[in-house]
């Protein structure tokens, strides 16, 4: 099929960064590295990779730092500090802000004994930045723990040109319509296949526990899942597997993007949140998964102010009731049904026993938040 070539101007607004003609990323040869990589480095030398939330909530950054020892968890880690004033989250005259290790995982670009440490942020004083939702999410979960609440996240994403436009998509047009690309198979339909291999393979080295991957509606849109992973954990989970995408995408000259609704008319992107407790898990367990909907449906309007970054404002481009997803106004939950705001898959309602899938969550959401309110809602009662 010819490309449809449609010349309404793509929506680069919503998408941080600069607009490059092409990415210098993906010109650089990409084995020169591997002549370092060789060298052997001094025995006892750490390289860790600290990684924390900027002050978007959104977005990433990292630093990378020596250690002399290898931590075996992360209170054992140094805790560190970054001008906070080049990251949306201190003023030029008090910028030191704190990173705290939560979480190692392997590093899977260096390997070895190196690792990637998940922060979260503090000012100078030691208050949590705005932008610490996961000190809120740890929290809550340290009043759960006995519930055993478990979370797997399905991440969609949207692969993007140096030019910001979809990977892959004609110049100044569109592809044909969505139908072929959803779990596609062939050159026309999937693009950048290896990248998400690569991500695959890596995550699961690093020690985040990807449960599956699959190509999306939207061609060159993608998705992993994560989990199930208990509690806060899911978060730290979700945001290094986040940050290993971005990595890897890095050296391919590719951008990923986690907004929710880059094209219009075209599916967006959501972080599908599957949700279950002991008590859904153990037989007849529908009875507490149909308590914690009854629940949910009483805070619908709380729930979305938390699960984008803008309080709502991302997900009333994606919640419009078309292309699979619920209104942003209304709560509704069915079986198997993915146009509701909360689904009982299939295969829960006939073991009466399981989960619940929580589509609401943007693709760009904070995962602690979503946890956070999951958890406050359903287990806490607040
Ligand atoms: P969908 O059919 O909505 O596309 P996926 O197969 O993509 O679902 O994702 C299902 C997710 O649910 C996976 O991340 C999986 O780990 C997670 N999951 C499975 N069982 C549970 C459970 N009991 N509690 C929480 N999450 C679960
Ligand atoms: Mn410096
Ligand atoms: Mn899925
Ligand atoms: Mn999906
Ligand atoms: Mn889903």
């Amino acid at each position: 099929v010819d490309p449809v070539i449609d010349h309404r101007p793509y929506n680069p607004k919503i998408l941080s960064g600069p607009v490059l003609t092409n990415s210098p990323n993906a010109v650089l040869s990409k084995t020169l590295l591997s002549r370092y990589n060789d060298l052997p480095l001094p025995a006892d030398k750490i390289l860790a990779t600290y990684i924390w939330i900027d002050g978007s909530g959104e977005h990433l950054r990292c630093k990378d730092r020596t250690l002399n020892f290898i931590p075996k968890a992360p209170k054992d880690l140094p805790i560190w500090n970054f001008d906070g004033s080049s990251t949306n989250q201190a003023d030029g005259h008090n910028s030191d802000t704190y990173l705290v290790p939560r979480a190692i995982y392997k590093d899977p670009f260096r390997r070895g004994n190196h690792i990637l440490v998940m922060c979260d942020t503090y000012k100078y004083n030691m208050e949590p930045t705005e932008s610490n939702n996961r000190i809120s999410c740890q929290e809550a979960y340290d009043k759960c723990k006995d519930d055993e609440p478990w979370f797997g996240i399905e991440q969609e994403y949207i692969l993007l040109d140096s030019d910001l436009r979809p990977f892959g998509w004609p110049p100044g047009g569109f592809p044909p319509p969505q139908g072929p690309y959803y779990c596609g198979v062939g050159a026309n339909k999937v693009f950048a296949r290896d990248l998400v291999e690569a991500h695959y393979r890596c995550c699961l080295y690093a020690g985040v526990p990807i449960a599956g991957t699959n190509a999306e509606v939207m061609p060159s849109q993608w998705e992993f899942q994560v989990g199930p992973s208990i509690g806060v954990h899911a978060g730290d989970d979700l945001w290094v597997a986040r940050y290993i995408l971005h990595r890897l995408a890095e050296e391919y000259g590719v951008i990923v993007t986690f907004d929710p609704k880059p094209v219009q008319d075209w599916n967006g992107s959501g972080a599908h949140t599957n949700f279950s407790t002991k008590k859904m898990r153990n037989d007849n367990g529908i009875i507490e998964i149909e308590k914690a909907i009854d629940k949910l449906s009483k805070v619908h309007m709380k729930h979305i102010k938390v699960y984008d970054p803008r309080g709502g404002k991302d997900n009333e481009r994606r919640l419009t009731g078309l292309h699979e997803t619920a209104s942003i106004n209304d709560f509704s939950a069915g079986v198997a049904n993915r146009g509701s705001s909360i689904r009982i898959p299939r295969s829960v309602a006939e073991d009466k026993k399981g989960y619940l899938e929580d589509r609401r969550p943007a693709s760009n959401c904070d995962p602690y938040s979503v946890i956070d309110a999951l958890m406050r809602t359903c287990i806490l009662n607040e």
